[in-house]
């Protein structure tokens, strides 16, 4: 089922999750100075934006290789500091930490879900974060159960971990970890507590980031960027589609263990999910929004008073836009950053009523102004019609709407959150229809071909969530409720 890029039909219209990962090894077998749950908190608190619903973190690579010690909590990386539990892990003699933030579906926020997982085997202990989506994990996870393992959770990411224990009682953690990704298809950035040894893989396609670093004493493993830096690590450099790091106190070292194929990095990381001080695989984040402002402008101009992005995603490419048509920039709107999040609220009256609480529009700078709102994505059309409305409450005289992606019209199999098929207003409505329904004066989408040009147009981003072309086939037809 290889790249081959074929529609996929309506298919498990299932919410997915969305994580960050975090880790890091020693250099020497000696444990190192540097408190390294000091060095993955600070990690994992840069990683925040990719999940708020619970983190952990696990020490291994004791002497004892049955050792592991581990605390969790539900909710952002400050609870898990202040829960009391970071306090009582024993860190002394560790070598290895992972650390994981999980931005769960709507169901499942619990801790009992919260990653890094653990497993006992007899050559030690096995942990595991994942940031990702597999797609035949339900399969495999009948299968393992005919074999007689027991599951602890409806994780996918379990799925890994079971195949990856089981391996690991003949062959190296090195060998345990190919074969586990070689059965399992779906995206994955991975960071593997296995024989006392850090292991990173990325899957074929490269769906979600993951990149390796340096911090004095340690390798580090990360989802993005923008957290070696938070810590005050050196980038080395992106794990390769495809290929599986090992670090241990010899030092560090990547194989390609995956059949070489089409790179298909998640276009959405650059679009909403990363933060815009990350680097993807050479591209910058924050130059990649900015140029897609240019972009739709040169595609969609319009005339106008004022161009303003919504907070925070928006605000790059609107900065782009400006910068391409001439239209002073300016803010419109404030965010209150402390309302929960709106977009997973469980139904649509919770969802409004979160986002109105969320922006205020800025009387003093909209009034009898035409105005282009832009922002970053338009899902289930709750944020716009809210936003529009606001701005001609405060006396705008147009708004016209300018989306700095195309209309997600598509589920994502592989990792990000998009809600049922049929709650995409792109899946239902046309442009004009849509516009009418949000109250815009004129509303305009990013090109998928725009998209690509923006983000580098020389290698390939999965675009499925716009088009339905995924770079595998997804899981099996039918809605998953
Ligand atoms: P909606 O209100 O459903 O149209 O959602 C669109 C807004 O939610 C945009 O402003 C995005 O910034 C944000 N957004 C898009 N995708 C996601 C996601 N997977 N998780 C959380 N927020 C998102």
């Amino acid at each position: 089922m290889n790249s081959l890029l074929a529609p996929v039909e309506a298919a498990d219209d299932k919410l997915h999750e969305e994580c960050g990962v975090f880790a890091v090894c020693a250099k020497k077998d000696s444990a190192p100075s540097v408190d390294p749950v000091h060095v993955v908190l600070g990690g994992l608190t840069a990683l925040q934006h990719r999940g708020q619903e619970s983190s952990g973190i696990i020490l291994g690579g004791f002497e004892d290789p049955a050792r592991i010690e581990v605390a969790k909590s539900a909710g952002l990386v400050a609870s898990l500091i202040d829960s009391g539990d970071v306090l009582r892990l024993d860190r002394e003699g560790a070598t290895v930490a992972l650390g994981h933030v999980r931005y769960s579906t709507t169901g499942g926020s619990g801790v009992e879900n919260a990653q890094p997982l653990v497993a006992h085997t007899k050559k030690g202990a096995v942990a595991l974060a994942h940031n990702g989506n597999l797609v035949n994990s339900q399969l495999l996870r009948e299968l393992l159960e005919e074999g007689g393992s027991v599951f602890r959770t409806q994780s996918d990411s379990e799925v890994m971990l079971n195949l990856i224990a089981r391996s690991l009682a003949k062959k190296s953690a090195l060998e345990a970890v190919r074969d586990a990704v070689r059965t399992v298809q779906g995206s994955y950035a991975l960071a593997v507590l296995a024989d006392g040894k850090l292991i990173a893989a990325r899957d074929k396609n490269g769906i979600r980031p993951l990149c390796v670093g340096e911090l004095g004493e340690y390798w580090v493993v990360s989802s993005e960027t923008c957290a070696l830096d938070a810590i005050g690590a050196k980038f080395l450099r992106d794990v390769e589609p495809g290929e599986i790091i090992v670090a241990d106190g010899e030092g560090i070292a990547g194989s390609n263990q995956e059949e070489k194929t089409e790179t298909r990095t998640c276009s959405f990381e650059y679009i909403y999910f990363a933060r815009p001080d990350s680097v993807i695989d050479g591209i910058g984040v924050y130059g990649a929004r900015v140029r897609s402002g240019h972009q739709l402008f040169k595609e969609a101009p319009v005339k106008a008073d004022l161009v303003t992005g919504v907070p925070d995603s928006g605000i790059p490419a609107a900065a782009g836009f400006s910068e391409a048509s001439g239209i002073p920039y300016g803010m419109s709107l404030v965010k209150n950053r402390y309302v929960g999040r709106s977009f997973i609220a469980p139904n649509q009256d919770d969802r409004e009523r979160r986002v109105a609480l969320k922006h205020n529009a800025l009387k003093e700078a909209v009034k009898g102004m035409r105005i282009v709102l832009i922002d970053d994505s338009i899902v289930r059309g709750t944020t716009m019609r809210s936003l529009v409305s606001k701005l001609k409450g405060a006396g705008a005289t147009e708004v016209h709407i300018r989306i700095a992606a195309p209309p997600v019209a598509f589920p994502c199999y592989f990792g990000i959150d998009t809600p049922y098929r049929e709650d995409l207003v792109s899946n239902k409505y046309d442009i004009e229809e849509l516009a009418r329904r949000v109250g815009a004066d004129s509303l305009a989408f990013l090109s998928v071909e725009g998209l690509v040009q923006a983000l580098s147009g020389t290698m390939g981003f999965c675009t499925g969530c716009f088009t339905g072309v995924y770079p595998m086939g997804a899981p099996k037809p039918g809605r998953e409720d």
